[in-house]
């Protein structure tokens, strides 16, 4: 009759009712079915009761004179919970409210006066059942927890109808959580799974809820507390109530993070090895604060592409060459890898197209760019798959480091992938080198161009002329234009900072039209009525000599500020000269027809050579300031000075000696012959107004 045959002793029912009648039906009838019964006439009778003896099932009358219902279940669920004690509240038929607070109270379940005996049995039963099945798991856990104490695994144990948790400590301690900063609910458990693989755990939870499956057993990625993910085994069973239901769900957790070490698809170590192997490196060392590491994270261009066009399996070969390939390269025991200067390598797999090198002891600096050099010369190498001949390429994110940096393993990981964020955004087959100042850098540079595509809409940029004297007579014969930001919060900034950054940005064809239009105007301004009229240099930077129709341009902005060409000069450096020559041919050659004159500036930094000076029409040379600066006391200098002096003058070209700071310069200078000079000995950059009120005054000594 009664199921529950695994326990051999009747279950004690304790039944409370003030009405002795009611009490007596329902004992009389249960007893019948073979409980123990045992009865109470009032609250505080049942307390009593209940404290001294065990019942498995407490039938509770809600109306009772000394201590209603609701208050006995309310003291009693202080030491005893649902799965403890089930508690079975009797009340009258139109009580709804006291039920649902009974209920909310921890009550399981409710009958109804006059009872139905039926009914009745079969809610005691559903009760008693799930009791037992509490009561079955709560040992076997006992035994559970004893024969893994000390062992690897953490256990947990899920209380389905209450939908809490519980993790054991050892569980925690797998995900680097302590006692108290773990809560227990599932989702604090799902919320640390991979979001790649929350989605399959769930569904095997599930299944097995459902009793699809004979136990639940699931492999999967957690995040780990320091920011890692960890390989986790979980093992479950549910318990059953009679119905078939799963009533909770219990098991234990492995970390099998280590049995994960290899990739599968090529055999080597993936991230978690890789991770593992640099996390000991950078600990063992730090103790000793010396020594210097690399890692290179390596991405293979154009992977999906290429699996696309030639299929998953090619994909996979394709991999495994190039894993191979790394590896061969970075081989100690041959010869040429002795260049690299690094004690050991690890090769490791660390996402679907990356790959990652650790290289330990390496020599300076200088080695991780020395194995990047490498690697890519291994990748490059022509390969043979699914029949097409392939050339592969790489991205390269570097980071040289040094251990008394003291950078944990996430840290240098993280520089890595930023490097090699950066290194794929200049296209296919880049390397980059992470530096420490790399990312403060990229985000002021960013501040910086926005600002300055500003600066230009809102005047922040002016421009300042310093003037060119005519040596012998000390008379102004021009100026040269240089740009100025005035930046409303960093103050001036030198064009020596934003010219460079506009040619980057592209801004510089904007910057420099304006430039030359602005210098035109002013220069208009300065020669109203005036027969004497002064030259204007303007500075030209190489990519704006190279954009297209750069001739007209000029010619348009001459003619619209009715600018004479014959006045204008346009200063480039000889870094020009290292383009195509015949297009800078064509180009100079077109604003030179026009009248426009051509300044070399900076003459003698770079890649100086009579052959172009005489092949293009070259009519002016500045000679650079760090010439002159060492020309009163250099012998050297001064005979680069002399010999640049005598050369233009054979080829008809005119000089202008830049940075004068000392009337021993310009003395000297003088004597060389010099003809023109610029620098602060004279004239700083000043206003275009100041500079027409010096046209206006007697010449300079
Ligand atoms: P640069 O064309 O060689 O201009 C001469 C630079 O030397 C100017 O610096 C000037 O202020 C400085 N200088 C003049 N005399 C002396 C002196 O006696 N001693 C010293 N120590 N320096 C002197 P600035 O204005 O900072 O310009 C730097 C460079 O920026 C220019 O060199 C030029 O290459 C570039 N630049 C300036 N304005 C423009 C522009 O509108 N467009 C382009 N593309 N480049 C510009
Ligand atoms: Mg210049
Ligand atoms: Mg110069």
């Amino acid at each position: 009759m009664d199921e529950r045959t695994t326990d051999n002793q009747a279950p004690r029912i304790l039944v409370v009712d003030d009405n002795a009648m009611n009490r007596d039906l329902l004992v009389r009838r249960l007893a019948r079915q073979g409980f123990a019964m045992d009865t109470a006439s009032g609250g505080l009778e049942a307390l009593e009761k209940v404290a001294k003896n065990s019942y498995d099932l407490v039938l509770l009358d809600i109306n009772m004179p000394d201590l209603d219902g609701i208050s006995v279940l309310s003291q009693v669920r202080e030491t005893k919970d649902q799965s403890e004690l089930p508690i079975i509240m009797v009340s009258a038929r139109d009580a709804s409210d006291s039920i649902a607070e009974a209920i909310n109270k921890g009550a399981n379940d409710y009958i109804t006066k006059p009872v139905d005996f039926p009914v009745a049995q079969a809610r005691i039963r559903t009760q008693l059942d799930v009791l037992q099945t509490h009561k079955k798991l709560k040992e076997s856990e006992e035994r559970y927890a004893l024969a893994f104490r000390g062992a690897n695994d953490g256990l947990w144990d899920w209380d389905i109808q209450n939908g809490r948790v519980y993790f054991s400590q050892r569980w925690k301690d797998m995900l680097g959580y302590g006692q108290e900063e773990f809560g227990n609910q599932p989702d604090d458990w799902f919320n640390l799974v991979h979001p790649e693989e929350v989605e399959r755990l769930k569904l095997a939870v599930e299944n097995h809820l459902l009793g699809q499956s004979d136990a639940l057993e699931h492999e999967y990625r957690a995040l780990h507390k320091d920011g890692t993910f960890r390989w986790l085994l979980t093992r479950g069973v549910a318990s059953r109530g009679a119905d078939g239901q799963a009533v909770r769900l219990s098991g234990s957790q492995t970390d099998v993070t280590r049995t994960k070490a290899y990739d599968p698809i090529t055999s080597i170590p993936n991230k978690f090895l890789f991770m593992d192997r640099l996390e000991w490196l950078l600990d063992k060392e730090r103790r000793k604060r010396r020594g210097r590491y690399a890692v290179l994270l390596i991405h293979i261009d154009r992977l999906d592409e290429l699996r696309q066009t030639l299929g998953p399996v090619a994909g996979e070969e394709i991999i495994i060459n190039a894993a191979y390939r790394l590896i061969d390269s970075l081989r100690v025991e041959d010869s040429v890898s002795r260049l690299f200067e690094a004690e050991a390598t690890t090769v490791s797999r660390h996402d679907e197209a990356d790959f990652a090198v650790l290289a330990e002891g390496c020599r300076d600096e200088s080695t991780a760019p020395k194995i990047a050099e490498r690697l890519r010369q291994a990748i490059t190498k022509p390969m043979e798959v699914a029949g097409e001949n392939l050339v592969l390429t790489a991205s390269m994110g570097i980071v040289a480091g040094a251990m008394e940096e003291g950078l944990d393993a996430t840290e240098v990981i993280a520089h890595a992938a930023s490097a090699l964020s950066r290194a794929r955004r200049k296209g296919p087959g880049n390397y980059e080198l992470f530096d420490k100042h790399m990312q403060q850098r990229a985000i002021a540079r960013l501040k910086m161009e926005t600002d300055l595509r500003r600066a230009v809409a809102d005047g922040q940029l002016a421009l300042h002329y310093q003037p060119i004297v005519k040596l012998d007579s000390g008379e102004i014969a021009g100026c040269e234009a240089l740009a100025r930001w005035r930046h409303p919060e960093r103050g001036n900034i030198p064009p020596a900072e934003f010219i460079p950054l506009a040619e980057e940005t592209g801004l510089i064809d904007l910057i420099g039209d304006w430039v030359l239009e602005e210098a035109c105007t002013q220069h208009q301004k300065w020669s109203d009525g005036r027969a004497d009229k002064v030259d204007l240099s303007v500075n030209f930077s190489l990519l704006q000599m190279q954009r297209d129709g750069v001739e007209d341009r000029v010619m348009d902005i001459l003619n619209k500020t009715g600018m004479d060409p014959r006045r204008l000069k346009i200063e480039i450096t000889e870094s020009i000269f290292m383009e195509d020559m015949d297009r800078i041919k064509g180009i100079l050659s077109a604003l030179n027809d026009e009248g426009i004159g051509i300044a070399i500036d900076d003459y003698g930094t770079g890649y100086s050579s009579l052959s172009y000076l005489k092949r293009l029409p070259i009519t002016h040379l500045k000679i650079d300031r760090s010439f002159i600066g060492d020309v009163s006391s250099d012998i050297a200098a001064q005979a680069i000075v002399q010999s640049t002096l005598l050369m233009a003058q054979s080829l008809g070209i005119e000089v202008v000696a830049e940075g004068i700071e000392t009337i021993d310069q310009e003395a000297l200078l003088k004597v060389l012959k010099a003809e023109y000079g610029q620098g602060y000995h004279f004239w700083r950059p000043i206003s275009g107004d100041d500079f027409a009120a010096l046209l206006t005054r007697p010449a300079h000594p």
